[in-house]
């Protein structure tokens, strides 16, 4: 599906309703820029498809597509240029630049502002609204709808698309999911979290092409008086109920809340 064409013609589809005057054109406009929002938060994802869990792009869901993609990428959803030049020498930056296009993406923010809230319309008035005889306001909607008509115009009219460069490190996760991630543009270290099984990772760059991978731990002594091994348990773990077993001596225990005295 292309969904570029299909978040235009939503977008239009959207125009069209809104130019009518009464609450049900506005909420047929607001169903429209919905579909809009899902179609361009698609279009992202098709890009990152190749490093995305399948149960992630099984959901409808923007927000949860979105965070996932900024999992991957975080300067995915942010405006970016494509130029190239010419290099004086192997190696070295060239003096002048051609710019190719720059693209405008859509971004966590816009889904998080605009997304629930025309959903929110798109409802019967609940029995409160009824009784305080709060009725749906025509004209906030209109409001939000030509606020994000805007938005989306702008990354409709972004003259690139599906620019998709950086430095990407792959690396199976102990749940046997395959996790890809692109570093950070600055060398510094970022961190992340595997959609399976929630186990959290901090991305170190080493040099040489190289990513470390270490997995967020805690330190647990194993309560056994003969055995005493420091075991280290993945964060996610961490949590009351859950059970553990002690590599060295196999027992098996369970993470329980603590309490201890204040002196
Ligand atoms: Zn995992
Ligand atoms: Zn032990």
């Amino acid at each position: 599906m292309k969904y570029r064409h299909e978040a235009k013609q939503n977008l239009e589809n959207a125009k069209a309703s809104l130019s009518n005057p009464g609450l049900v054109n506005a909420k047929y406009g607001a169903l429209s820029l919905r579909m809009s929002v899902e179609a361009l938060t698609y279009d992202l994802a098709d890009k990152y498809q190749d490093d995305m869990p399948l149960s992630i792009i099984d959901t409808w869901q923007p927000r949860k597509i979105m965070a996932e993609i900024l999992e991957i990428d975080p300067y995915a959803g942010r405006p970016s240029t494509l130029s190239y030049g010419r290099e004086p020498a192997l190696g070295k930056t060239p003096e002048v630049f051609r710019e190719i296009g720059t693209e405008t993406p859509i971004s966590l923010e816009v889904i998080k502002k605009h997304y629930h809230a025309l959903g929110s319309f798109l409802h019967l008035p609940t029995l409160r609204q009824i009784k305080s005889d709060r009725q749906q306001d025509e004209e906030k909607i209109r409001r939000r709808c030509n606020e994000l008509i805007g938005g989306i115009e702008k990354i409709l009219s972004s003259t690139a698309w599906n620019i998709n460069m950086g430095n990407t490190s792959t690396m199976k996760c102990e749940c046997g999911e395959s996790l890809t991630r692109r570093l950070k543009k600055d060398g510094k270290p970022r961190d992340t979290q595997c959609p399976h099984c929630h186990q959290s990772y901090r991305l170190t760059d080493i040099g040489d092409g190289k990513c470390e991978w270490e997995p967020h731990t805690q330190k647990i002594t194993c309560p056994n008086e003969d055995c005493k091994t420091v075991e280290y348990v993945g964060n996610h773990l961490i949590t009351p109920g859950n059970e553990f077993i002690c590599d060295t001596c196999n027992k098996k225990y369970k993470i329980a809340l603590g309490v201890s005295p204040i002196t």
